[in-house]
């Protein structure tokens, strides 16, 4: 048997952590494996190209939000060209309601549901040697008379009996290394895949500095970890911690997700310690609003999370992703407002505005009636509007996102940002509201804009605003741009400045 394991990533700069896994669990047998990485953005015939002509047997493609609906186009035409060639399916995108999927896709031979490690060796076994494959647990197939039958989920896997998912594969130096220490989540949060697994596995102290020694000596440029929240064990996260600040090679990076208010004293000692950029943490707030934490089963001490935030800014060594999500149950604009005024107030490095997806297999999907969702029906099952926001509010928020993005979370514009958020006398939330109305009503999330171009469009709205209404500052659009000059300056190189002097201050393109 001739059997490929590939995917369809979201960017060049992502691989996926579960093929290198299966790789590893089957590579060895009585057959021939291939495992190929592609992208969205790669062309689809020449995707379908690179599958088709080698003559694979079986292909196994692992399935996500961002890539399931290419990923089904890709297959009928794989299917339609070598009939004889039997396509596996695996993946958090197919684990759940697999009778109906294999119903709507008959060209989908298998699904491995949950983790695959186990459940793909066993089957690709049983291929081999010809054995039945109705018993492999989290296997679902088609029986006699085209009749589904789903093994359901499989037990939970040891992760120290799992092979460390680089050692027969090639470090790619030019992406991100995604790695992972511990499976599963210990919180409960009703829209999110995580909270669906029974219980936390962690791999052995001895390997994880065994591993992270590995990625050290090869200089890899960041490593991600995919745990879900790295320091459900205070202890067990500290002792890594302080590992990698003991052993940093001056080059590599670590991102961890964390939980924010599990944070302790002892750990900003640690963590002070550690050379700037050597750890970036993201945080998950959501919303600040208690009663809506309440309704999607999260318990976070608010209090305690913005105090360890701040003192985390504080430190000034560590990069602070944090993220918000819009939609969430009980949540109206003005609760969103307020927690976007909360979390922009810790000057977070950045922010992530994200907007509540309701995936299969999670609680708040099944609860979507009472809540009042209307959301997408195909992936990424994006919320379209809430009992307590409209459409019209959901796509107000999206551009905000966009402005924030561009003119936050890229950088280069802190100093103008305060001035003109003093100068308009708005709240952080109104202000992005003001600024994303300015930058759509002229037109400019048409296209894409050089950095340069953005310093312009941020003077265009100062004059807007000049013009609009009366403004404490005397020469208030004079103002901004002498401060607009100082982010330039500081974030572009000589020429480019000079050239930007040159072309001046006015921005027509849209
Ligand atoms: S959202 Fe984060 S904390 Fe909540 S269950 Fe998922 S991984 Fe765990």
């Amino acid at each position: 048997m001739k059997l490929l394991l590939t995917t369809l990533n979201s960017k060049y700069v992502h691989s996926n952590l579960a093929l290198k896994y299966l790789y590893n669990a089957v590579t060895g047998g009585d057959f021939q494996v291939d495992l190929k990485e592609f992208t969205l953005n790669n062309e689809a015939d020449y995707v379908y190209g690179e599958i088709l002509k080698p003559g694979y047997d079986m292909v196994c493609f692992s399935c996500y939000i961002w890539n399931i609906e290419k990923t089904k186009e890709l297959c009928a035409n794989l299917k339609a060209a070598q009939p004889s060639l039997k396509i596996l399916l695996g993946g958090p995108e197919v684990s759940f309601d697999c009778a109906d999927f294999m119903e709507e896709n008959p060209w989908c031979d298998y699904i491995i549901r949950g983790e695959g490690e186990r459940s793909i060796f066993e089957f690709c076994k049983n291929v081999t040697l010809g054995k039945p494959l109705e018993g492999i647990a989290g296997l679902v197939l088609r029986g006699a008379a085209g009749r589904i039958i789903d093994n359901g989920l499989p037990c939970v896997i040891d992760l120290n009996r799992l092979q460390f998912p680089y050692a027969r594969l090639p470090l790619d130096g030019d992406k991100v290394v995604y790695y992972e220490t511990s499976r599963g989540c210990p919180f409960r949060c009703s829209y999110c895949l995580s909270s669906i697994d029974k219980g936390i596995r962690s791999l052995s102290m001895d390997r994880v500095k065994h591993e992270f020694k590995y990625f050290n000596d090869r200089k890899v440029k960041q490593v991600k970890l995919l745990d879900r929240t790295f320091n459900y064990d205070r202890d067990r996260a500290a002792e890594i911690w302080k590992y990698l600040i003991e052993n940093d090679n001056g080059v590599t990076n670590f991102h961890f997700e964390i939980c924010g208010d599990l944070l302790r004293d002892e750990d900003f000692a640690l963590l002070e310690k550690a050379r700037p950029e050597l750890f970036r943490f993201e945080i998950g707030i959501q919303t600040v609003n208690g009663q809506v934490l309440q309704a999607v089963g999260r318990n976070d001490n608010t209090l305690k999370l913005f105090e360890n935030i701040r003192r985390l800014i504080k430190t000034g060594n560590i990069e602070l992703h944090v993220d918000l999500i819009a939609g969430l149950p009980g949540e109206d604009m003005r609760s969103f407002a307020n927690s976007f005024n909360e979390v922009y107030g810790t000057g977070a490095d950045e922010i992530q505005l994200g907007f509540l997806k309701l995936l299969r297999g999670t609680e708040i999907r099944d609860e979507a009636d009472e809540f009042g969702y209307v959301f997408r029906h195909k992936a990424p099952y994006e919320v379209i509007s809430t009992a307590g926001m409209s459409a019209e509010e959901l796509v107000s928020l999206k551009e905000i996102e966009r402005v924030l993005d561009v003119f936050y979370n890229r950088g280069g514009f802190g100093r103008a940002l305060s001035f003109l958020m003093e100068g308009t006398n708005l709240s952080p939330f109104d202000f992005y509201e003001d600024l994303a109305r300015f930058y759509h009503e002229n037109g400019y999330q048409h296209r894409y804009h050089k950095k340069e171009d953005n310093y312009r469009i941020l003077y265009g709205y100062a004059l807007a605003k000049e013009l609009m209404f009366p403004i404490e500052y005397k020469d208030f659009t004079e103002a901004t741009m002498n401060i607009l000059k100082v982010d330039l300056e500081e974030t572009m190189n000589f020429d480019a400045v000079k050239k930007f002097y040159k072309k001046g201050w006015m921005f027509n393109g849209k």
